[in-house]
């Protein structure tokens, strides 16, 4: 959890990972210290109860991470897991990788997935499907690490704020 450690040294990250209110999740990349393979975490606020929509029908069981103080969970959950948290709780932070020289294109704005690691940090993702604005990224900021750079995005029902405005 190398990458985790540098990530929470950044003081806005470290807010929004102890918030008291809306999950976090946490997409952090395939290494050495994560045998190649992608780590999906989730930190939920303290109310327990927001615990059980995790595993809701799905035959396994998110893992607990003492040391990330997170749930682990299936990196095929992450769409599912996210939109859930939109339905039960109105919001989601979403914490991710960022490559800040991909421009935004059609690519991005035609995505069906939530995943984007692109410049706009999601101001234009899914943009261009009326049937997924259900929702939309409000805010957004970077977080360069020495040698990968991430974002944090917090996803909100468009009913309940605005869609964040990014100079491309
Ligand atoms: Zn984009």
């Amino acid at each position: 959890m190398q990458v985790l450690k540098q990530l929470l040294a950044n003081d806005r990250i470290q807010k929004v990972w102890n918030n008291a209110q809306i999950p976090v999740f946490c997409l952090l990349p395939g290494g050495a210290d994560t045998c190649a393979r992608r780590v999906l975490l989730v930190r939920l606020p303290p109310d327990a109860g927001t615990r059980v929509w995790l595993r809701a029908g799905r035959v396994r069981n998110p893992q607990w991470q003492p040391d990330a103080g997170a749930w682990r969970l299936p990196v095929s959950w992450l769409d599912s897991v996210i939109e859930q948290s939109l339905e039960d709780l109105g919001a989601a932070y979403f914490i991710h990788m960022y490559k800040p020289e991909q421009r935004c294109t059609h690519s991005c704005q035609t995505a069906r997935r939530l995943e984007c690691e692109c410049s706009c940090l999601g101001a234009y993702h899914r943009i261009a499907w009326k049937e997924l604005q259900t929702y939309g990224t409000t805010e957004g900021f970077k977080v360069p690490l020495v040698e990968l750079a991430f974002a944090c995005r917090k996803l909100v029902h468009l009913a309940s704020g605005d869609r964040m405005a990014v100079n491309l």
